[in-house]
């Protein structure tokens, strides 16, 4: 489903009451879950955006905007015209060329590092639109305070050959079996898929110490950018989704073919990280 649009909460005065969840200062005020830049490569018109949630207050709706105005109530001004702002303008120029075009490409470890940052920091906003977001605050913090990308984060990079719809993305909640250890709450993950123009991000959060395999199908439409490979990345991969809704699929059968090991099941069976 496209997140073009989304239905803001109708908060009011209680947003004197919400605290950023980036720092904790109120108010908070709107942010665009995806920049706004994105704005001149949409069609002409208005827009069908469909949002989902899932949960409690679940919905599935569909409906018209004017550019790219999906947006979540959950940030303080400060955090929204500082940090926030400066990892968008300094992300946009690795992020546009691949947004736009489909060029052969490299992409050097340095541009990797962005993307897979402006990738996290995004699909933790997209979280945020959900009514019971899944990943801890600390996380959340310590994006805001050393730009980290939280420990165990995976960011997988892909290509479709069409460029519209602009934005498609969805936030998925994994319920994580077999691998915490027996006694202990089950651990909660959290995928984020993204098709912004012909690029394709796929966002992983295991929230557990795991090591990870795909399906080998994979091996030729998705490349991981995190964590870090030892090498510039070829550019863009030789198998694509043909368009949004294939690469819909696509990432649903990627989630499904995950893999989790513990690091100890992974050690004794000498396993690796796809
Ligand atoms: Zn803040």
């Amino acid at each position: 489903m496209d997140l073009g649009g989304a239905i803001p909460p109708k908060l009011g005065r209680y947003d004197l009451l919400m605290s950023c969840v980036f720092c904790g200062r109120s108010p908070v005020t709107k942010e665009h879950v995806f920049p706004q830049w994105l704005n001149q490569y949409l069609p002409p018109g208005r827009q069908q955006t469909e949002q989902a949630r899932y949960g409690a207050g679940a919905y599935e709706v569909t409906r018209e905007s004017l550019g790219l105005d999906f947006t979540v109530k959950k940030v303080c001004a400060p955090c929204n015209n500082g940090w926030m702002s400066k990892l968008e303008a300094s992300s946009k120029g690795v992020l546009e060329p691949l947004i736009i075009r489909q060029d052969l490409d490299l992409i050097s470890l340095q541009r990797q590092r962005k993307i897979a940052l402006w990738a996290t920091k995004t699909a933790m906003m997209a979280d945020q639109v959900q009514q019971e977001p899944l990943l801890p605050s600390h996380q959340l913090r310590r994006m805001r305070t050393h730009r980290a990308i939280p420990g165990g984060t995976r960011v997988w990079l892909g290509s479709c050959p069409e460029r519209n719809p602009i934005v498609t993305s969805h936030t998925v909640r994994i319920d994580l079996t077999g691998v915490s250890a027996p006694g202990a709450p089950q651990p909660v993950g959290f995928f984020c898929p993204m098709k912004i123009g012909h690029l394709c991000i796929y966002v992983y959060f295991p929230a557990v110490d795991v090591v990870i395999q795909h399906a080998r199908e994979f091996h030729l439409s998705v490349a991981r950018i995190w964590p870090r490979r030892s090498s510039d990345l070829p550019f863009p991969p030789p198998a694509q989704p043909q368009n949004g809704e294939a690469f819909e699929a696509l990432a649903d059968a990627l989630r499904e073919s995950l893999y989790l090991y513990t690091p100890e099941q992974a050690a004794k069976h000498g396993i690796r990280e796809s």
